[in-house]
């Protein structure tokens, strides 16, 4: 059975591409929220709670009995990205694109509410969340913690994301670990200025600076034996006094990003980097300051979910692509498989589609169907286990 019909699927389409066309930022998704919840209203939900976490929109279908809470969620936030294509729906936001295709997430997730409308449930809820800011790793968070959280408190928590490199519409998943959890480390080290003329005269980051770029990229090698699974860290920023010829340095700042397919790894990986710093600090007299950002806790599938989801690919004649090592990527969604049972899958983006990020990439539309049926046929199922 079809579940949407030809008109449904056009209207699909055109809200994806007035997504694409008026992309916002993570944090500053106004008019997305408020165009989203004009589409979703047309499609009843029992109750729609808005500014979640921001301007994030849950629809709450509730089909009575006592059936499990199971929640959905699409992320709607843009990229600071200048889209380079020239098709009809392109950015209309100068440096502002949907890169990621969340566009075509909340497309998917506004399709589920109408085939929920149509077709309900025998029982359980089902919360269609929209979710902001994913792509500082805020958004999942931030919903959570909001107190209006609270009503819609799921026993189930599932989302999907499309995946360029996979053949189109093709089904990605592993239970266990699928998305690498990571963390952004900034080490501020101050020592002293003085004249260029004197470096003795004060104390200047570099060899500190230069030995920790050294070092932390070093931590998966030489602790192996603590690690359970993959583990990296990268630098992706360094920064040495200003650029003034007549001036030795007092202090510097380096950043790197930790990533790991486990959080107990991850957690191995913090304190051996700060270890590392602290010795450094030591022996370099140097005074630090060490924060994080942008974590991301690694998102790890439930077993039975994935089985679910193996068995509807089976039933509607979906390609299931079984992948054996975790994505290296990370996605805010961690923050929900954290605290409930949940489940991310990948939709597989067309082999030759650019790269997610990448300023060509935009979301394939075949698989917009396709999606919100593996999606719908997920919530029969989970409602039945
Ligand atoms: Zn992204
Ligand atoms: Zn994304």
């Amino acid at each position: 059975m079809e579940l949407l019909n030809n008109t449904q699927i056009k209207e699909l389409l055109a809200l994806r591409h007035w997504l694409h066309r008026h992309p916002e930022l993570s944090g500053k998704e106004k008019n997305t929220a408020a165009h989203l919840e004009k589409f979703i209203k047309a499609a009843h939900p029992h109750k729609i709670i808005t500014g979640l976490g921001g301007y994030g929109i849950a629809a709450v279908y509730d089909f009575g009995g006592d059936g499990p809470t199971v929640l959905v969620r699409a992320d709607m936030d843009a990229l600071p990205i200048e889209e380079v294509n020239t098709f009809s729906h392109k950015s209309q936001n100068e440096g502002v694109a949907h890169k990621c295709g969340h566009d075509g997430h909340s497309a998917i997730l506004a399709g589920l509410a109408l085939v929920l409308k149509e077709h309900p449930l025998k029982k359980g809820r089902v919360v269609l969340l929209f979710q902001p800011e994913e792509e500082t790793g805020q958004g999942a968070a931030k919903v959570i913690a909001d107190e209006a959280f609270k009503m819609i408190q799921p026993d189930v928590a599932i989302a999907l994301h499309n995946l360029p490199g996979f053949k189109k519409g093709g089904i990605v998943c592993k239970e266990g670990p699928f998305a690498a959890a990571s963390t952004g480390m900034i080490i501020q080290i101050k020592g002293a200025s003085s004249h260029a003329a004197h470096p003795e005269q004060g104390n200047s980051p570099a060899a500190m600076m230069a030995e920790l770029m050294l070092q932390l990229p070093q931590i998966p090698q030489k602790k192996a034996d603590r690690f359970k699974d993959f583990a990296l860290a990268t630098i992706i920023h360094a920064k040495l006094g200003e650029v003034a010829f007549g001036t030795n340095p007092g202090k510097g700042v380096v950043m790197a990003t930790l990533r790991t397919f486990y959080n107990d790894d991850m957690k191995v990986m913090v304190k051996e980097a700060e270890r590392i710093c602290r010795t450094l600090a030591e022996d370099h007299k140097m005074k630090i300051d060490i924060s994080y950002t942008e974590e991301f806790p690694a998102t790890i599938n439930d077993a039975q979910l994935v089985n679910t989801l193996k068995g509807v690919c089976e039933k509607l004649g979906e390609e299931y692509i079984a992948i054996d090592e975790p994505f290296r990527w990370s996605e805010d969604f961690g923050h929900f498989t954290s605290h409930f049972k949940g489940m991310l899958f990948g939709i597989g983006s067309g082999t030759n589609s650019p790269g997610l990020h990448n300023n060509d990439y935009d979301f394939p539309d075949e698989v917009l169907p396709p999606a919100v049926q593996v999606f719908y046929h997920s919530l029969l199922k989970i409602m039945d286990d």
